[in-house]
């Protein structure tokens, strides 16, 4: 079904994936992100690092207007979605998120988290959204589960029902907002694995996350977020090895 957008918000094939613009956001009285200027490219994996609090969360909440900002742009790929014009759903069906709670429905199975949306949003029918689920259930080494109740699976096998289902959607892009923080460490490299796979498949990623060896192995660029702004940002295995700033070098101090 094609997209009705409006005419001057066309996708531009050229664009970023996403461009973040002076992007300013506030709760009240606290100024959570004042001045954000960034890009990702098509097919560029961009982690994010930075300190609790930072605003981490926030920017990427923004970046599919989970949270609304208080002023700039986002553009994703070429369309403003901080204009009241765009089609939001348009726009948002082409962002996958996967939070750090995996956020899955505990009373329907496996397969049915992945075919819900689908069905819904995507119009397909049971059968077509089955097959799809199905294949992204083996894309990400879960196909003998689609009929589990999330209870019934460990931490990271949930995580990995939850990009699953994210990619069952068609996206463009994915979000991910620290997706293996709440995991026993035993359970983080089956999910990191995946998205390794992804981002070796092309997937445009942004990727909320402490593990440094994933930032420096899969990551085009690492930006680090301090109070607010992008401190520092870069090469991963350069802002890894040589932090220029002293914000950089403290956090890295205590997370390496
Ligand atoms: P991070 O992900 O880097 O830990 P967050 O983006 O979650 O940081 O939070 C940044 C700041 O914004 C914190 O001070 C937090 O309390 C505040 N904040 C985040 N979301 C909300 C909200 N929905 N309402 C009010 N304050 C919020
Ligand atoms: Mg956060």
């Amino acid at each position: 079904m094609p997209q009705q957008l409006h005419p001057t918000q066309e996708i531009d094939h050229g664009a970023p994936a996403i461009e973040v613009r002076d992007l300013h956001k506030s709760f009240g009285d606290n100024h959570v992100l004042t001045g954000i200027d960034f890009h990702v490219d098509k097919g560029q994996v961009v982690c994010v690092i930075g300190p609790s609090g930072s605003g981490k969360s926030t920017l990427l909440r923004c970046v599919n207007r989970l949270e609304e900002p208080t002023s700039g742009q986002v553009l994703i790929e070429g369309i403003d979605i901080t204009d009241p014009e765009t089609e939001l759903d348009a726009v948002r069906s082409r962002i996958g998120m996967v939070f750090q709670q995996f956020n899955l429905f505990s009373h329907m199975t496996v397969l049915r988290n992945l075919t819900i949306a689908q069905q819904r949003a995507k119009k397909r029918s049971r059968r077509e959204a089955e097959e799809i689920a199905r294949a992204n259930l083996d894309r990400v080494g879960l196909s003998d589960k689609v009929d589990a109740y999330p209870a019934h699976l460990s931490g990271g096998q949930q995580q990995r029902v939850a990009i699953a289902r994210a990619l069952s959607m068609d996206p463009d892009m994915m979000l991910f907002d620290e997706p293996t923080s709440a995991l026993d460490p035993e359970l983080v490299g089956d999910v990191l694995d995946v998205m390794k796979t992804l981002a070796a498949e092309g997937m445009t990623m942004m990727v909320v996350t402490h593990e440094m060896g994933f930032a420096r192995e899969v990551g085009d660029e690492l930006v680090f977020m301090a109070d607010g702004v992008i401190c520092e940002e870069g090469d991963p295995r350069e802002v890894l090895a040589h932090p220029r700033e002293t914000r950089t070098q403290e956090f890295l101090s205590k997370v390496l």
